[in-house]
């Protein structure tokens, strides 16, 4: 039994020594949420001229040392403008009416906003030709980006190993890439067990439960960057459970569950066992989750490459030599809160992400919590409120079995092992439940 720390670093450790999949080509849009397999470089200056920011009139901050001051509109430069230098610039006691987004004519080193000026008449054209009065200063440089000031050309925009999320594709359109490289998403197997389990489409008897595991993984598993493949239930029997753990080692990852406590017929270690599995830890000082298994197996059997992956085509990766599996407890939410906790991390390292550390967020306790000591605690909750005030409550639940009661939690209260007693008002860590 080790901390949840030390399993976690555990985790994270082996996670640093996986290598990702082949590399693949999408487009831009297929590639939201796919982790990057080449670094996004800027393809020029950023912004590439100097930019307007503001509405109004580019100027020589130096005329409008005194103000209220009359310049003379020379020109106007809108968005998607050039203003050639020579056919519109801005000279001593002269402006350009200028627009937003806009490059800035030469000779000008600020732009003046257009509420605080007017003009003699509102023409509907171009402002040249008539005066503006400024009514007040600038100083030099404002309200312009200037260019490059963003990114350099053949600057690094975005990491490989970073996950592409709606700033990574604006980052990717913007230098022009609208087909991307990623990592292949590593095949996740889901293999639940247990002789009470019976498919969603079948009608359970008495004593029969549906596999609702098999589907929170699955989404789990996609949620964090991998495909899932679901595997048949396992009973009971060993037999029959060595063959499915056997399949389920054929992917990049097996994660089980139910069968990992300590009960007559939970096999799952000792099959495992019998397969010559290394177990890093069985069982972490944490609730819900306590039986939770981590180890691999395989590490001396022959390199096996996949037809579909000669090593030709796999660029940067070496190929598989030890099958990393998960057992996960069987209640539902222990294998929620288990998988979000220790299998996500190797699912984003298998696909080739750069590893991300455990962030805890903090809410302000409602009501007092009592508890008893010794497991660190991730208990399911509410968080409400509304902009800075949030404020958490647990959810009254009837243990991990209590799927219903997660339904309309939103967050875990982590508690920590020493603590017996949280008063209302302190503040307290968070996980979030991802979606
Ligand atoms: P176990 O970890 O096998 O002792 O199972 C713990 C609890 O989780 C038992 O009440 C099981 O019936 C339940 N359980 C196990 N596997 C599943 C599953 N695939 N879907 C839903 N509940 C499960
Ligand atoms: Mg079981």
């Amino acid at each position: 039994m080790v901390s949840f720390e030390e399993a976690r670093h555990l985790v994270e450790q082996h996670a640093g020594s996986v290598c990702p999949g082949a590399v693949e080509t999408v487009d831009l849009l297929a590639a939201l949420g796919r982790v990057l397999a080449e670094g996004i470089v800027a393809d020029r200056d950023f912004p590439p001229f100097a930019r307007a920011t503001r509405d109004g009139y580019a100027v020589r901050a130096a005329d409008l040392a005194e103000v209220p001051a009359r310049l003379e509109v020379v020109g106007e430069v809108k968005a998607g403008d050039w203003p050639a230098p020579g056919v519109c610039s801005v000279g001593r006691g002269q402006a350009v009416g200028i627009m937003t987004g806009a490059p800035l004519p030469a000779g000008a080193d600020a732009v003046v906003m257009v509420e605080h000026t007017s003009l003699a008449d509102q023409p509907a054209g171009s402002p040249a030709g008539q005066s503006v009065e400024v009514r007040r200063s600038v100083g030099a440089d404002e309200n312009f980006v200037p260019r490059g000031a963003e990114a350099r050309a053949g600057q690094l925009l975005v990491d490989r190993g970073r996950r592409l999320d709606h700033v990574g594709i604006a980052i990717a359109a913007s230098v022009g890439k609208s087909r991307v490289q990623v990592f292949r998403k590593p095949r996740v197997a889901v293999l639940s067990t247990g002789d009470e389990v019976v498919e969603i489409d079948a009608t359970p008897g008495p004593a029969q439960i549906r596999n609702s595991n098999s589907y929170s993984l699955a989404a789990q598993v996609q949620n964090a960057g991998g495909e899932a493949v679901r595997l048949a239930i396992a009973p009971d029997e060993r037999g029959r459970l060595r063959a499915l753990i056997e399949e389920g080692l054929d992917c990049d990852l097996l994660l089980l569950t139910g069968g990992v406590s300590m009960g007559k017929y939970d096999l799952v270690e000792q099959v495992l066992g019998e397969l010559k599995a290394e177990f890093y830890f069985t069982g972490a000082e944490i609730q819900p989750g306590r039986p939770v298994v981590f180890g691999s197996c395989g590490a001396d059997t022959p390199v096996r490459v996949l037809a579909a992956n000669p090593p030709s085509a796999r660029t940067g990766v070496s190929a598989p030599h030890k099958k990393y599996f998960f057992g996960l407890p069987g209640n539902p939410v222990s294998t929620m809160v288990t998988f979000e906790l220790f299998a996500r991390p190797m699912i984003e390292a298998l696909s080739g992400m750069t590893p991300q550390r455990l962030i805890f967020l903090r809410g302000r306790l409602k009501s007092e919590i009592r508890t008893k000591t010794g497991l660190k605690r991730f208990l399911p909750a509410v968080l409400s409120g509304e902009f800075e005030n949030a404020e958490v409550e647990l959810a009254r639940w009837q243990g991990s079995g209590d799927i219903a009661t997660l339904a309309r939690a939103n967050c875990y209260v982590v508690i920590p092992p020493e603590r017996e007693r949280i008063e209302a008002g302190e503040w307290v860590s968070l996980l979030m439940r991802s979606c």
